[in-house]
């Protein structure tokens, strides 16, 4: 980690991707003072500051900082149930610390973590410095109606809430549950308004809360500032979300034309996590240990993701990048481009992937004005790439460079 200590840097590569257009630029300069970003040009258009120093990034290709708009910073190993009895707490922070360093490394600056209550702190400890990660949008507890996705239902209920669920039934319940959120530091307010995939007794086109319970949710939230994120899968959950207000849509696994258009509309971001498409075929051709109800399940939305996905695309919604990982095998923190590398596979264009990633993300979560592009205002929050992403989204991956505020947690030029 480098702290470059307030002098200028002027920060040169062979191709930028700002987030902004809808090219790349060849041969960039972006001018870095105390952690912002003061002025991007061409190479030599930039007036140099006396005492400026130069990094050049040879032939990388620069992008805003990625984000993930839908992590679960919970230090989960397995999908075994048995981990909510076998592993201490303690022990799920440790893993949870690691996820976050993996994180910055693999070129996220910025994550939303949509429910845990371990994100809480993880944010709290990357804002004083004791351990390095991304910037945290947390949403600490999640919401969810009695025997919702949000309750873990092989669980007694006094467990589940020890766990940091809170369980609301009711506009009234719903209004003290988004307080209490709003008492432990939530940045934002995660509900459930369908069941699941990894929730027992339920299914993703069950359809949870009512559109009365969530507008107090919405109204509450709003009141101080705070989005309203909603894990909705199926047509009907889908519809109480955007009925009641919420600001983005999670999964969204089946659309028809009706939401989308509700999604438009409404202006509401749609995150559909697509990249569970490919988690859950693993899953089954490799034979995970997973219980029976969450495979049955995961069959299910094989078919229907990618489609909801191109549809949603080509209509126009705004879709911005999040994976839902959590951490087990087939979901490990490090791996959050494959949202957008999957978004291409499956039909979307590599700039725009790029943006679902980065811009979109930012908006979506936001933090439009302060991140999700390389422009004069923003957070210096830089990755540098080996290859050109346009011709093979895959050289996401091959992040050698993260700055994040300016400084430089990463930098393996050869
Ligand atoms: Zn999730």
């Amino acid at each position: 980690m480098v702290n470059v200590n307030g002098s200028p840097i002027i920060l040169q590569a062979k191709r930028m991707i700002d987030g902004l257009h809808d090219d790349a630029i060849d041969y960039p300069e972006i001018l870095i003072k105390n952690g912002y970003i003061v002025e991007v040009g061409r190479e030599g258009e930039i007036k140099k500051p006396p005492d400026v120093m130069y990094l050049d990034l040879g032939d990388l290709t620069i992008l805003p900082g990625y984000i993930d708009a839908h992590v679960h910073l919970i230090g989960r190993r397995s999908y075994s149930p048995s981990e909510n009895f076998v592993v201490p707490h303690d022990l799920k922070v440790i893993r949870a610390v690691e996820d976050c360093r993996k994180l910055i490394y693999a070129g996220f600056t910025t994550v939303r973590d949509m429910g845990s209550r371990i994100a809480l702190s993880l944010k709290r400890g990357v804002n004083e410095g004791s351990i390095i990660g991304p910037r945290i949008i947390a949403a600490g507890r999640p919401i969810s109606q009695t025997g919702g996705h949000g309750d873990i239902h092989y669980l007694p209920r006094e467990d589940v809430i020890k766990k940091g669920i809170l369980l609301a039934d009711g506009p009234e319940e719903c209004r003290r549950a988004v307080r209490e959120a709003i008492r432990d530091g939530s940045d934002v307010i995660k509900i459930m308004t369908s069941g699941g995939v990894g929730s027992e007794k339920d299914a993703p086109w069950h359809p949870q809360f009512t559109v009365e319970e969530v507008r107090v949710i919405v109204e509450e939230a709003h009141r101080v500032g705070k989005l309203v994120a909603s894990h909705a899968q199926g047509v009907e959950g889908i519809k109480i979300a955007i009925l009641g207000g919420v600001d983005s849509i999670e999964h969204g696994y089946f659309l028809n034309n009706e939401v989308i258009q509700m999604m438009l509309d409404n202006d509401v971001y749609y995150v559909p996590t697509l990249c569970l498409v490919e988690v859950y075929k693993k899953s089954i051709e490799e034979g995970y240990d997973m219980p029976p109800w969450r495979l049955e399940k995961q069959r299910m939305c094989i078919e229907a993701m990618p489609k909801s996905f191109l549809a949603a695309y080509k209509a126009g919604v705004k879709i911005a990048a999040g994976t839902d990982y959590f951490g087990a095998p087939l979901r490990e923190h490090g791996y959050n481009t494959d949202e957008m590398i999957t978004m291409v596979k499956y039909g979307m264009l590599p700039m725009d992937a790029i943006k679902a990633g980065t811009k979109v993300a930012a908006e979506c979560l936001g933090l439009g004005d302060k991140v999700g592009t390389l422009e004069p205002g923003k957070y210096a929050d830089i990755v540098g790439v080996q290859g050109d992403p346009l011709n093979d989204i895959s050289a996401l991956r091959e992040v050698k460079f993260v700055m994040k505020e300016g400084v430089i947690y990463k930098n393996a030029i050869s």
